[in-house]
C-alpha cells in the first residue's frame, strides 16, 4: 500500500474515534444539566426616584429569602415609558426596558415610587400596583397605590408576587401565599411567604431559597 494511502485509513480512524468520544462527552455533560440546573439570578432594578429606605429594606428582604440577588445601580426611569395623557408610565413599556437588560436565565424586578398603568380588557390605561411577564425575564413593583402602614414591607410583597410570574407562576388561592390574586385589592398584609405548592414550583425551576 502506498503511503498516502495508509496516511488516510489513519486519519479516518483517528476521525471516527475523536467523533465517538465527543459523542459521549456530549451526553455525559446533557445527563448532568438535567440534574442540577443553575441558580437562577434575580436584578434588582431601582429607579432614581425610590428612596434609599425602600432600596436597603427591599434588598435585605430579598437578600434573606434568595440566595443570588444583585442590586443594580439607580438608572432612570425611561422617558419613552411616560403617558403624559395621565402622568404615568407604561408597566408593559418598563418591561420591555427591564428585559432588554436581562440575560437568559435572569429575572429583573424594577422598583418605583411612581404611578404606572398596562391595558386590562376595555381600560386603555388601568392604573396597577405591579406588572409581570408570565413567563418572561423582567417585572416592575410601584409602591404608589400602596397606602396605609409599613409600605415598604407591602412593596417588597408586590415585587415578590411579580416575581413569580416571571417564573410562570399563576394566581394562587392560599390566602396568605405571595402569589395570591390582589383582585384590585391590596392584601398584602395577609400575606406571609410562598405557600408549598409555590415554593416547590420555583425550586424545581432552578431558584434558591436561603
Ligand atoms: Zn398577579
Ligand atoms: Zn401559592
Amino acid at each position: 500500500m502506498k503511503p498516502f494511502n495508509i496516511y488516510l485509513i489513519m486519519l479516518s480512524i483517528l476521525l471516527m474515534c475523536s467523533c465517538t468520544t465527543s459523542s459521549q462527552d456530549h451526553k455525559k455533560i446533557s445527563t448532568t444539566q438535567q440534574a442540577v440546573k443553575p441558580t437562577v439570578r434575580i436584578y434588582i432594578q431601582p429607579f432614581t426616584d425610590l428612596p434609599a429606605s425602600y432600596l436597603t429594606y427591599i434588598s435585605n428582604e430579598f437578600q434573606k429569602t434568595f440566595k443570588k440577588v444583585i442590586i443594580n445601580p439607580r438608572v432612570n426611569l425611561p422617558v419613552r415609558s411616560y403617558y403624559p395623557a395621565r402622568s404615568r408610565y407604561r408597566a408593559d413599556s418598563l418591561l420591555s426596558f427591564l428585559g432588554r437588560q436581562t440575560n437568559d436565565g435572569c429575572h429583573t424586578i424594577g422598583l418605583t415610587t411612581k404611578d404606572i398603568s398596562t391595558t386590562k380588557g376595555k381600560n386603555i390605561d388601568w392604573g396597577v400596583m405591579g406588572l409581570g411577564n408570565c413567563p418572561g425575564k423582567a417585572c416592575v413593583a410601584s409602591s404608589f397605590r400602596l397606602k396605609g402602614k409599613n409600605p415598604m414591607e407591602k412593596l417588597y410583597k408586590v415585587a415578590i408576587h411579580e416575581l413569580g410570574h416571571t417564573e410562570g407562576l399563576p394566581h394562587c388561592l392560599v390566602q396568605t401565599c405571595f402569589m395570591r390574586d390582589a383582585e384590585g385589592q391590596d392584601n398584602t398584609d395577609q400575606e406571609t411567604g410562598f405557600c408549598a405548592a409555590c415554593k416547590h414550583r420555583l425550586i424545581q425551576a432552578g431558584w434558591t431559597f436561603n
